[in-house]
């Protein structure tokens, strides 16, 4: 495109409706979208180099369409393909539908073959504009920027009297990937990384070359493609893409691997807007493709951070000692049994606060007095099934037992994840809890204990003073150090 033709056309724009009459030329330049076509060498009868079982034309294929979708996510600009599918097309005709539909940048896509390995490109040997040189060098030098890092060799910026090149009206370029037929890039053509890669470096390439407007992303690098169709045989996802073609729907064979097989996922439009998307697929069901599904890809917003639990929780860490913790219940009842240490351990195995949990039982037992309906042998230190006179509930074997029960059922209400390696579940009643429904004590109140409006904070009064104890014993302690000390002065 001429710079100076485009200046005046945007001084002039003012008056584009009187512009517009009857010159699509200049509409398209008024509207300044860049017309791009997209040339996907050889198809159909045409192989292009074939090297064991691989061919030409399937590469072509492949670049050129995720050049054309990376280019149309990110960018302004009409794209248009020579084809879209397997296709027989005459080079006469590629170069005709480009010419007739005026558009400003024509792209050859191939690969090499016989004797060479390595990337170079085209532009053709007669007299060609600056522009077009300029193109050739910013495409090219985005390719190798790129490619370099896998290894590609760069044969250079080349000339030659290409068909698709000497009749074509606008910059035009031809690109030669890569050599088919030879072995060490071979292995790049057939990485799905490396072709995304340097897909993108081309699309980059042309869109710097010819400035065109990035579109603002309403979702960054997000696509949504519209799958119609994914199959095990490649000859089933083929006779898709025709049956496409036939209703006027571009698609794609793109393959991929999941879980070990591999499968022919036929593309039919990617999109930036998931609404676009969802239009296409009901299009589809609407042409008898009930298997049309969308695939999301790319970067997508990153989730909000989950929001922060409020109260204290019930997954965590002790903090009061099991001599503490003990001495806190014996001060009310100097025949507790010593449960503190196995409230620790056991509660640190599933990470939950085991000196609250045992504030709980204290709670619960009445300071392990057994004022209510459970009995000092049930080892049922947290009323687990006990809900009146006749229904004492659970009975454990062990304290140990009995700690592990409470525990797991805490862990029930807590959490959502399974119980820790080798670990037994003994809580009979593990599975009537809705899992990780109470994340925090108070959470607790109306489901360990019904009504139970203040069951948490209860537990909680009773932990705090748990607390308190320590930090008074350990200013105790404090005091008794500091003195020492200053006895040795
Ligand atoms: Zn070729």
């Amino acid at each position: 495109m001429q710079s100076t033709f485009c200046l005046f056309v945007q001084a002039i724009s003012a008056y584009q409706n009187i512009l517009l009459i009857g010159d699509d030329i200049l509409l398209k330049v008024v509207k300044m979208i860049m017309r791009i076509v997209i040339d996907p060498g050889h198809g159909g009868s045409d192989p292009g180099a074939i090297y064991k079982q691989y061919r030409e034309k399937d590469f072509n294929l492949k670049v050129s369409l995720l050049v054309r979708d990376y280019l149309q996510v990110s960018y302004d600009a009409e794209i248009l393909m020579t084809r879209s599918s397997d296709k027989t097309m005459a080079l006469k005709e590629r170069t005709d539908f480009a010419n007739a539909r005026n558009a400003d940048f024509f792209c050859s896509i191939h690969y090499n073959a016989a004797g060479g390995r390595g990337f170079e490109s085209y532009i053709y040997n007669g007299t060609v504009p600056e522009s077009t040189k300029q193109i050739q060098n910013v495409v090219h030098k985005e390719y190798m920027f790129t490619a370099r890092k896998y290894g590609v060799i760069d044969r250079g910026q080349k000339r030659a009297n290409f068909y698709v090149l000497r009749n074509t009206k606008m910059n035009a370029l031809l690109l030669e990937v890569l050599f088919v037929d030879n072995e060490q890039d071979l292995k790049l053509i057939l990485n799905d990384q490396f072709v995304r890669d340097v897909s993108k470096a081309i699309a980059t390439g042309i869109a710097k070359a010819l400035n065109l407007k990035a579109k603002p992303a309403p979702i960054p690098g997000v696509l949504y493609k519209v799958i119609a169709g994914s199959f095990k045989e490649e000859e089933n996802a083929k006779e898709r893409v025709l049956f496409l073609e036939r209703n006027k729907v571009d698609s794609f064979i793109y393959p991929i691997t999941i879980d070990g097989t591999k499968y022919y996922r036929v593309q039919a439009g990617a999109f930036s807007e998931k609404e676009n998307a969802d239009e296409r697929v009901t299009a589809l069901k609407r042409i008898g493709i009930a298997d049309a599904f969308i695939v999301t890809e790319g970067t997508s917003v990153p989730a909000p951070p989950p929001e922060p639990v409020k109260g204290f929780t019930i997954l965590g860490s002790s903090v009061v000692t099991a001599g503490n913790l003990q001495a806190f219940v014996k001060r009310v009842n100097p025949n507790a049994p010593n449960l503190a240490s196995l409230y620790l351990e056991i509660g640190k195995k599933y990470g939950i606060r085991g000196d609250a949990a045992y504030a709980q039982a204290v709670h619960e037992t009445n300071y392990f007095r057994y004022t209510g309906v459970v009995k000092p042998e049930q080892n049922n230190y947290a009323g687990i099934g006990a809900t009146g006179p006749d229904e004492p509930g659970a009975s454990f074997e062990t304290p140990h037992e009995g700690v592990t029960a409470h525990i797991q059922h805490l862990y029930a209400y807590a959490s959502k994840a399974g119980l820790p390696e080798g670990e037994k579940l003994v809580d009979p009643r593990f599975h009537l809890v809705t899992r990780g429904s109470a994340p925090t004590w108070v959470a607790l109140n109306g489901k360990w204990a019904v009504p139970g409006t203040n069951y948490g904070q209860l537990i909680l009064n009773i932990y705090e003073r748990m607390i308190d104890l320590e930090m008074e014993l350990i200013n105790i302690q404090l005091d008794r150090l500091e003195k020492t000390k200053q006895q040795l002065d």
